[in-house]
């Protein structure tokens, strides 16, 4: 019987290994605690989580996080059951008692018939005779086994940081201010000269936002990332702000080569956002990594003219954080285009945070089960929130180079196929604004939770 090896028994590993074991695969799970530590782990259980002990919303109904909570409850997650189970009050999100919910993943796991442990470190690529691999060992995985891993795939294919520029919900920004144009209208390989939108600001109002920038407050790295190389192609917005005044306004925000319809005039600075998935419903404000705090951020950048009123579907960030350019390595199987017999899962192939990790587990997880059968693995439809998932890391993800700006994401309705907000509600009633941005999301809630019901049956 072949085995399937999993490396890593976080928040990723253990999902991957309960779920092919619940389809009678065998599997044997590495994990390299108590023996190495990493950074920020300090306990020996499985699924620890290191830092929040929150899962985040638990909305099915109105919000993508709790929709995917759903979605894995009716997959059998373990990682879902273990937070049920251990849950703290917490009003609407999904929060846990940490040892807890680490404690019922161990003993699920250990008590598994189908499921070996063996406590060590894995320092190179797995030996050939394993063939059905999934590599799991998150944002610290172990130095020796990420250097292998670079060394196979290319120096340009794995990140040791992250540098997340914040992301914008195309729908939550203001065209009378806001207009699209490339630079000196260049017309990209398939663009037509307004691949860009672009924000405008005069003098007054870029001091402001200067001013903004440098008087907010900013995270600080923890003691064991303080050697983070801030790439000079990278720098944080409000470090480059730190420069000098004119910085930002020869750099990012450099207003040549634009002009603003309203005014037929250059603005003095200029804040450009550019397409950052398939299906353009969301824009990356390029240039804009940054370590301000979150709250500061959403403060700060809706000083931008047309982006009073931005929401954003992802903050941005600088970390410590290991993970592969998976739209280019990965196909739609998360195994590795160049070694089929690698696959990879959790935070390593650039998704954010516990759930999502554990998502794309139980996604390898099963995909690992039906390589054991020589099976075509089928996949969740896009619709759905494990679908929209995967689909931005193996595919749907957008860049202008080749896949060389992805960035790690979390998972939020920009992701999925978009849906008409309807004008009318069930009993014929007109609906306004806010109203109908939210009978659009109990739509796509609907739609995902029908499609995944589908995806489940055709097993
Ligand atoms: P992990 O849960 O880290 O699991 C990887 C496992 O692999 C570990 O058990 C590790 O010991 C093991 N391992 C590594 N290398 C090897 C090797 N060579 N051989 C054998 N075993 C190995 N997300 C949130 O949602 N909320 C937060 O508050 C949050 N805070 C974070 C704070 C920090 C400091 C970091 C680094 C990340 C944080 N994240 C957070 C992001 C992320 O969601 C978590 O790191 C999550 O645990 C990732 O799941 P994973 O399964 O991919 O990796």
């Amino acid at each position: 019987e072949k085995t399937i090896h999993i490396i890593g028994a976080g928040l990723a590993g253990s999902e991957a290994a309960w779920q092919a074991a619940n389809s009678g695969a065998h599997v044997t799970l590495h994990e390299m605690r108590p023996v190495h530590q990493t950074e920020a782990h300090h306990t020996d259980g499985f699924a620890e989580l290191v830092c929040s002990n929150s899962f985040r919303s638990d909305d099915a109904e109105n919000n993508a996080v709790g929709l995917l909570h759903e979605e894995m409850r009716r997959a059998g997650s373990l990682v879902l059951r273990a937070a049920d189970n251990n849950k703290v009050p917490a009003g609407g999100a999904l929060a846990v008692d940490r040892d807890a919910f680490s404690a019922a993943v161990t003993d699920a796991i250990n008590n598994h018939p189908n499921i070996d442990v063996e406590r060590e470190q894995i320092d190179a690529l797995p030996p050939e005779e394993w063939d059905n691999v999934i590599i799991a060992t998150g944002p610290l995985t172990a130095a020796p086994l990420a250097e292998a891993i670079r060394s196979f795939t290319g120096e340009e294919s794995l990140a040791f940081f992250d540098a997340i520029a914040p992301i914008i919900y195309k729908e939550t920004i203001n065209f009378d201010i806001a207009w699209y144009q490339s630079r000196y209208d260049k017309v990209g390989p398939d663009g037509d000269g307004a691949d860009y939108i672009n924000c405008p600001m005069d003098e007054d109002q870029y001091a402001q936002f200067l001013n903004a920038l440098l008087t907010s407050e900013k995270t600080e790295f923890k003691d064991w990332e303080k050697s983070t190389p801030y790439f000079e192609g990278c720098l944080p917005i409000e470090v480059m702000a730190e420069r000098g005044p004119e910085t930002l306004r020869f750099g990012p925000m450099k207003p040549v080569g634009l002009t603003d319809p309203r005014t037929g005039k250059r603005p003095h600075a200029v804040v450009q956002l550019r397409q950052d998935n398939a299906i353009g419903t969301l824009y990356n404000m390029v240039g804009f990594q940054t370590k301000l705090k979150y709250g500061a951020q959403t403060d700060v950048f809706r000083l931008i003219p047309g982006l009073e009123k931005a929401e954003f579907a992802r903050l941005g960030g600088i970390h410590r954080n290991t993970f592969l350019n998976s739209p280019k390595l990965l196909d739609e199987n998360l195994r590795l285009k160049k070694a089929s017999r690698l696959r990879f899962a959790g935070q390593i192939t650039g998704v954010e945070g516990y759930l999502e990790s554990a998502a794309i587990g139980l996604l390898a997880g099963r995909f690992a089960v039906a390589d054991t059968k020589n099976e075509m693995a089928a996949l969740p439809p896009p619709t759905t929130a494990l679908g929209a998932l995967l689909n931005h890391i193996t595919g749907g993800h957008i860049s202008d180079s080749g896949g060389k700006t992805f960035q790690p994401m979390n998972i939020n309705f920009g992701l999925f196929p978009d849906l008409e907000a309807p004008r009318k509600d069930a009993d014929g009633n007109r609906l306004r604004g806010k109203e109908r941005g939210r009978a659009r999301k109990r739509l796509i809630t609907q739609r995902a939770l029908l499609d995944l019901a589908g995806w489940l049956d055709s097993k």
